[in-house]
């Protein structure tokens, strides 16, 4: 039987926005020594901003933006939403087809024919197609056309107001150790890492590799220390799920995130990670 203090703390969660979708959770969270965390939703607002526009071979900053907004005219990704935004106009449809979203690369749709290609570089070096180095730090989208480099856009993402914080408070609760995983750039990565105060960042990690970068912390711990991985779920789902507590972000989660998670915060504020463990802390000394 489930003592009855759980109920207590599973209503003070979900009076502080947190929903906790089981007591065996709550007593997880207890004894959690490592907090793995997605960047881009999670510890950054994910909305992006286009930044630049660099055209090359000829091209007009309002033909790659056309290019871009057509290739990401059907992703949910924050990316492909300050793209959207950044065109501010409808997006042509006419002669398109063939959409196809490779998770962690970016977009492949034809346009009139010919291959269009927008997203990183794993994307452009899958194609065989030499781009042109970025000289600002960002994220950056690649474009190309019919096999031909068109040039980049530089997307920039803000850090939430209370990231830094959420990792402090983690550390003063004693956690040992915060981790970064992110399918963005290194420099990217690593910069906002660094400002957070985050102790390990991986960076450029398919959503496959964010599972075995899972599995790796997990081994590198005794089984009695728990782990836990907070994510929008946006491509993170798989990791969610294997985690030892799932936490999900609920305002911009998917869905899909939000069934996979075992905790969900639904104000998308990572501090309330902090908060979530200090009520069970206080909940295991009401029921023992
Ligand atoms: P993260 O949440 O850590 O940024 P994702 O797996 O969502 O990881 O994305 C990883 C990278 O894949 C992005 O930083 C971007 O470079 C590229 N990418 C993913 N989706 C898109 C898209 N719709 N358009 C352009 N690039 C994309
Ligand atoms: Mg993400």
């Amino acid at each position: 039987s489930i003592p009855l203090g759980f109920f207590g703390g599973i209503g003070a969660a979900s009076r502080n926005g947190i929903l906790v979708k089981g007591s065996n959770y709550l007593e997880a969270l207890n004894d959690v020594k490592v907090v793995v965390f997605d960047k881009t939703g999670t510890l950054t607002k994910g909305v992006f901003k286009v930044t630049a526009i660099r055209p090359e071979d000829g091209r007009t900053e309002e033909e790659l933006m056309r290019l871009a907004a057509i290739a990401e005219a059907q992703s949910n990704h924050p990316i492909a939403e300050s793209i959207r935004a950044a065109w501010g106009r409808e997006i042509p449809t006419e002669g398109v087809d063939g959409y196809d979203e490779v998770a962690g690369h970016g977009i492949k749709v034809r346009v009139d024919g010919s291959e269009v290609l927008a997203g990183n570089a794993k994307l452009m070096q899958q194609a065989n197609i030499s781009y042109t180095a970025p000289q600002t730090v960002g994220t950056v989208v690649h474009i190309a056309e019919a096999g031909t480099y068109a040039g980049h856009l530089i997307i920039a993402d803000e850090v939430k107001d209370d990231a830094a914080d959420a990792i402090r408070a983690l550390r003063k609760l004693g956690i040992r150790k915060t981790v970064m995983l992110t399918g963005d750039a290194k420099a990217v990565g690593e910069a906002v890492g660094h400002d957070l105060g985050v102790d390990e960042v991986y960076a450029e990690l398919l959503p496959q590799h964010k599972v075995e970068q899972l599995e790796k912390l997990e081994a590198a711990k005794s089984p009695k220390e728990k782990m836990i991985f907070v994510g929008d779920g946006i491509n993170d789902t798989p990791v969610l799920a294997r985690a030892d507590v799932g936490v999900a972000m609920g305002g911009l989660g998917s869905d899909a995130a939000i069934e996979a998670a075992d905790v969900v915060i639904m104000t998308d504020e990572p501090s309330k990670i902090a908060g979530a463990i200090r009520i069970a802390k206080r909940t295991r000394a009401i029921v023992w």
